[in-house]
């Protein structure tokens, strides 16, 4: 699967991997490599979740915010809204 963020084609990697950044982390996004990471084990809801995540992290990346996006508080209150956006819609 791929998703585009600012016109980067990123790559989407299903890894078994479960990213000790923090217990709510299930994601990892590459910017180098163009490539987001996520745990395999995850429920379809929960990927569809982490991939909006790690999206809101690159977004964040590629317009310059990066100090933002370093904000996990933030990107995930972000990727909340956007996620609830797409349930109701
Ligand atoms: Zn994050």
């Amino acid at each position: 699967m791929k998703v585009y963020i600012c016109g980067h084609s990123y790559e989407v990697v299903e890894v078994e991997d479960t990213f000790d950044v923090d217990s709510t982390h299930f994601g990892q996004i590459d910017y180098k490599k163009e490539v987001i990471y996520i745990n395999k084990n995850l429920t379809a809801e929960m990927k569809e979740e982490t991939i909006i995540h790690e999206m809101v992290h690159g977004i964040l990346f590629h317009i310059g915010q990066d100090e933002k996006s370093q904000d996990e508080q933030f990107v995930q209150a972000l990727a909340n809204a956007i996620y609830m956006g797409f349930k109701l819609g």
